[in-house]
């Protein structure tokens, strides 16, 4: 592994997801604290990704620069007048999902809550 990671703002690598082989965008979105963004490449109106959008699903505003897609921060939701820019939504895979690892025998042992407030950061 000579070489980092993209940095963030490098664009957006068109890429297959591992599990379900459908066509991703991938990118790390995010000026500072860059988010690994795994998005469906299929491109989507602003309003259509809108209406798919939940708290877990995030959508993208999708910007043609001279070196290929690029994934922002959708501010553009913001704006009263619709982003002219195609969106992409965050990727839900349908494929299998990872082998589970002994999973009963770890619930079984969640007795005690953890407190609000513990983890410190
Ligand atoms: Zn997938």
């Amino acid at each position: 592994m000579g070489r980092p990671p993209a940095a963030a703002g490098s664009g957006a690598r068109r890429t297959r997801c591992p599990r379900c082989g459908s066509r991703v965008l991938r990118q790390l979105v995010g000026r500072r604290a860059a988010l690994d963004v795994t998005a469906d490449a299929g491109e989507l109106t602003a309003a259509a990704a809108e209406a798919l959008r939940h708290p877990n699903r995030l959508h993208w505003c999708l910007r043609q620069t001279r070196d290929g897609p690029d994934m922002r921060w959708a501010d553009c939701r913001r704006r009263l007048d619709p982003c002219p820019h195609p969106h992409v939504i965050d990727h839900e895979c349908t494929g299998p999902p990872p082998a589970p690892a002994q999973s009963s025998r770890s619930r079984s042992h969640r007795s005690t809550p953890v407190p609000d407030g513990q983890l410190t950061l």
